[in-house]
């Protein structure tokens, strides 16, 4: 319990500080990926010059991207409130990452339960890609990556060490690959804001504190069970939205019933 203190006092520093700073950086780099850009095509230089000014851009691009993640951060609270099925975001964001994977990772989905949910569907879908990006980037050499929706059988246990809600199902959505896992080490600190083992032009670190913070809006909870060389798995717990318990819930079960 402890650690998920300051884990959220972290990740509201850091908040704190993008909602500062991400927008005005955003400006300044638009206005060198704008220049970069008329140098990059501007025919009467050199190619070498071209190519320089091409690199400009690439990375300027990059630093738009780690804005854009502070800003997520940032704005934690003015998130969306929408009724929408887990199943097609699922599916959206899978079709996207295999599209976009190395063909050596195998995706799989299993949308066993796949209920209603009430957030915002695009952070939750990024929170979701966010996971199957590290599976893919913990298996270089490929491997599978399997994402499975189920509704959880939680214990009351379960739900009071993770503050999850006990008036509505609760959904889980985990993501496993056969890559290389966490050292306890490596476990510990997943979650801060910056931590990455990734070379620095592939990982910001704040992958997974992005993940954590868009769950916990939503009143879920996150675990991660890793072993090094034989893969990991993440699983987000979101709550159900509880205006359309009723249909989810067998007749014979009114205790559940639909509580706000
Ligand atoms: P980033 O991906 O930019 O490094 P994250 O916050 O998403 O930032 O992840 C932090 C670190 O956690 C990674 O650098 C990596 O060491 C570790 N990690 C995350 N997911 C996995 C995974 N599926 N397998 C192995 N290591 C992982």
């Amino acid at each position: 319990l402890e650690r998920e203190v300051t884990q959220s006092t972290k990740l509201e520093a850091v908040g704190q500080l993008a909602g500062g700073v991400a927008h005005d950086f955003n400006n300044l780099l638009a206005g060198i990926i704008g220049y970069a850009e008329l140098l990059e095509e501007n025919p009467s230089l050199a190619t070498a010059v071209r190519d320089d000014a091409a690199s400009i851009k690439r990375a300027a691009l990059k630093g738009a991207d780690l804005s854009r993640s502070l800003l997520t951060l940032a704005r934690r609270n003015t998130r969306r409130d929408e009724l929408f099925e887990l199943e097609s975001m699922v599916r959206e964001t899978v079709d996207l990452a295999r599209r976009t994977f190395d063909r050596r990772v195998e995706i799989e989905l299993t949308a066993q339960d796949a209920p209603t949910i009430r957030g915002d569907r695009s952070l939750l879908s990024n929170a979701l890609l966010n996971l199957a990006v590290n599976a893919r980037d913990a298996m270089p050499d490929g491997g599978a990556l399997h994402i499975r929706t189920q509704l959880a059988p939680l214990d009351e246990a379960f739900r009071t060490q993770h503050a999850l809600p006990t008036d509505v199902p609760i959904v889980s959505i985990s993501v496993s690959d056969t890559g290389v896992g966490m050292s306890d080490a490596v476990l510990e600190h997943v979650f801060e804001p910056f931590f990455t083992t990734k070379a620095p032009d592939k990982g910001t670190g704040l992958g997974l504190a992005m993940v954590y913070g868009t769950v916990k809006d939503h009143r879920g909870a996150i675990t991660i069970s890793s072993a090094e060389g034989e893969g990991t798995t993440v699983t987000m717990y979101l709550p159900c939205a509880s205006d359309v318990v009723s249909a989810l819930v067998p007749r014979s079960q009114p205790a559940m019933a639909r509580t706000r």
